[in-house]
């Protein structure tokens, strides 16, 4: 498979959450515990659609960033003041680590780290990733989908402030022509 071939069949997955893609793909119903209460994850109905939107944005495939410009375009965001004070529990957890992805075809991200292969390496794709660490900090996995509404919520404010309102316009477009939920209690 060809690097273009790797391009399409990325997905986000953090390491714990192997298991449960995995038995979701399977039919079975996962559950976990937290504070004692069982909780139902939400099964990742649009990620499909949203791979598909994001691909049609030409800046998707703008890689090149070395993994220095990928620290650096990272910690100036969890540094800022525009993510205190619009996503306030993610400032307040810290860094996200960048992890360099070697040995590894897929980009990932959890509330941690991110894992940044050579080819992913876009800064689009660097902020979805992102937005994994901060819908984690947020919201939590589970009760949200891992590319739920929340999670594009927070893609798209994030590719508005640092990627330019252009490119934010053009990420809403493609959801919206994709039908992918993005609106938060929408
Ligand atoms: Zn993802």
């Amino acid at each position: 498979m060809g690097i273009m071939g790797l391009r399409h069949v990325y997905a986000c997955l953090a390491p714990q959450n192997v298991i449960y893609y995995l038995q979701v793909g399977m039919g079975l119903t996962q559950t976990n515990y937290i504070g004692g209460q069982k909780m139902k994850y939400a099964r990742d109905s649009q990620c499909s659609k949203v791979y598909k939107a994001e691909r049609t944005l030409p800046q998707h495939s703008q890689n090149g960033m070395s993994i220095e410009d990928v620290r650096e375009f990272v910690d100036k965001i969890m540094d800022s003041r525009w993510l205190k004070g619009k996503y306030p529990d993610a400032y307040e957890y810290g860094k996200v680590v960048v992890k360099d992805g070697r040995g590894r075809r897929k980009a990932g991200g959890c509330h941690s780290y991110i894992t940044m292969p050579k080819w992913s390496r876009s800064k689009m794709i660097v902020l979805h990733e992102l937005a994994h660490a901060i819908t984690e900090r947020e919201c939590g996995y589970p009760p949200v989908a891992w590319h739920g509404r929340e999670f594009c919520s927070i893609f798209i404010a994030l590719v508005r402030r640092w990627m330019g309102k252009d490119v934010g316009r053009d990420l809403k477009a493609a959801y919206k022509k994709y039908r992918v939920k993005h609106v938060v209690g929408g």
